[in-house]
């Protein structure tokens, strides 16, 4: 039957307008859509399923040509373009179950989408459905048990904002406009994680609609070893409905800004991030970046975040100023949650960009080096250090799924451009990330799944010796595979 596009519900204009256009749908007749499988197949959706999944849902169905479709299928980098027969904008675990049972009855594709961050776009399909958590975004603060209980569709700035105003926070991201749902399931890293771990280890309990359609509460109570696999093993064991974070007593105020050194001070600098960045106090976090800015040339700049003793502050960071002298030093009190949003902008949903990115060990002089050519010889945008150690690396690796409990830091390339480029310049540019990686590799240990993309080797051999008991996990709750874009942990078929 022939394609046609109309309205099944009023999109965004809200519950009110919603009801009655879908229900002009539901006598409109019969339209198919082509989709596609879990697998790949083509299929053909029937309408009046298609009918019945709308009127099940309390939030909007959307097809290809309504207002509101292609917002929803736009994610955070602007060179993902892919189209979903279908988006469920799910407004709760219920929305998220109807279309999970609609998706696991036909084994239709399936994207979860929370912030959209993915960088290689697995929160959106070609022909599947989307499940859109963005209308899921509610966060509850607990101050007696000090919880912030989050909607899975929750972005990191929802959680910083609530958290603050009771003097709390958690570990989350550093670009606010992250999602909470697949940074925190990823691992989790950001400006407090040397103090209290990783997004993931603050990860206390969980609401999750699994693929059979059932919606679970988790913790270390109740069925503890899902309640393991999703910290750090990622998306593949159902939709997170709710995350339920562990909050600590911060001061809202950190002491926290940029000390840039030039280039030809770019080896010292580097050398004592390597010699120094293991054994700093908790409370500071070093994240690093190389990056060429306009007018100045290449710098290296430090970001540094001081959340502990103010009156500490000066003795802390004096080894790092006196290392050379900073072209720029932009040290200052400021709130944590504006800090938070300062690389918002830089970031802003649509920009282009391709990455690779890998955990180091051991940060080494020959890296140092290498580091320091890579950069002045590549058209690379930006090589960036996100610290790790503290809290990250006192919990053993099997702890959680999250695995890399020994890192220095996570290093990261990265080219990131804004507008249209032509075929060949993004080729090039993807090639010239590549090819800079593979100079920088042999000196990395596995890598952040919420940033690479690996094939189903890659996977295993970073999940190292946590891979059969994830892949156990996967087979009691996800053994077809449905929810497989992410880092795959493939169940055992039998
Ligand atoms: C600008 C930017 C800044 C970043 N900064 C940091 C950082 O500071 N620290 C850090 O650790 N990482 C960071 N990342 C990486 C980030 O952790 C990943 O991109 C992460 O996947 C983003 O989650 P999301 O919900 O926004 O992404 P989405 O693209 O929506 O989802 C990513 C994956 O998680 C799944 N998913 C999302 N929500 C749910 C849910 N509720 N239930 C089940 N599955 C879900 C999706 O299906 C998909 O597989 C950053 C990425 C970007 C682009």
């Amino acid at each position: 039957m022939k394609r046609r596009d109309f309205c099944v519900s009023a999109l965004a204009a809200g519950a009110a307008a919603t009801l009655p256009v879908r229900h002009l749908f539901a006598t409109d007749g019969v339209v198919d859509l082509p989709a596609v499988t879990s697998t790949g197949e083509a299929i053909t959706l029937e309408g009046a399923a298609v009918t019945e999944l709308a009127d099940s849902l309390r939030g909007a169905l959307l097809l290809s040509g309504e207002p509101g479709y292609d917002h929803s299928r736009a994610v955070w980098n602007g060179m993902i373009d892919k189209h979903p027969a279908l988006i469920a904008r799910c407004e709760g675990a219920a929305d998220v179950s109807q279309a999970m049972t609609f998706a696991r009855e036909r084994n239709l594709l399936i994207a979860v989408r929370g912030g959209g961050h993915s960088i290689s776009g697995k929160s959106v399909c070609e022909g599947g459905i989307m499940l859109d958590l963005s209308n899921m975004n509610s966060v509850r603060i607990d101050r007696d048990s000090k919880m912030a209980r989050a909607d899975g569709g929750s972005l990191e700035g929802h959680i910083d904002h609530e958290a603050a105003l009771l003097g709390m926070a958690t570990t989350g991201g550093i670009v606010s406009h992250t999602g909470a749902g697949g940074l925190t399931l990823g691992g989790g890293f950001g400006r407090l994680c040397r103090n209290y771990g990783m997004a993931c280890d603050n990860l206390i309990g969980a609401d999750i609609v699994t693929v059979d359609g059932k919606l679970r509460h988790v913790s270390d109570a109740e069925e503890p070893e899902l309640m393991w696999a999703l910290r750090g093993g990622g998306s593949n064991f159902g939709v997170v409905t709710a995350l339920e974070f562990q909050l600590h007593e911060q001061n809202p105020m950190v002491i926290a800004g940029d000390i840039n050194f030039a280039w030809k001070d770019a080896r010292d600098a580097l050398m004592f991030y390597a010699e120094h960045g293991a054994d700093m106090p908790d409370e500071l976090n070093l994240n690093v970046i190389l990056v060429t800015v306009p007018d100045v040339g290449r710098v290296v700049s430090f970001e540094a975040v001081w959340s502990g003793d103010p009156a500490k502050v000066d003795s802390v960071l004096a080894p790092l100023r006196n290392v050379a002298t900073p072209i720029a030093d932009t040290v200052t009190a400021v709130p944590y949650t504006n800090f938070q949003k300062r690389l918002d902008n830089s970031n802003h949903h649509g920009v282009r960009l391709y990455m690779k990115s890998g955990m180091v060990n051991h940060f080494s002089e020959d890296l140092v080096r290498e580091v320091l050519e890579v950069h002045r010889e590549s058209p690379i945008y930006a090589i960036f250090f996100m610290q790790s150690g503290g809290a990250v690396n006192r919990r053993a690796p099997d702890d959680t799924a999250f695995p890399h409990r020994s890192a220095h830091s996570n290093m990261m390339v990265w080219y990131q451009w804004a507008g249209m480029e032509t075929d060949d310049e993004r080729a090039a540019r993807i090639s010239s990330v590549r090819s800079d990686w593979d100079r920088l590799k042999k000196y990395t240990h596995g890598y952040y799944v919420n940033l690479n993309d690996e094939d189903a080797a890659g996977t295993h051999a970073n999940y190292g010796k946590n891979y059969p008991r994830l892949v156990r996990v996967k087979n009691q709750y996800d053994p077809g595979n449905l929810m497989h874009l992410n880092a795959n942990i493939e169940p055992t078929r039998s």
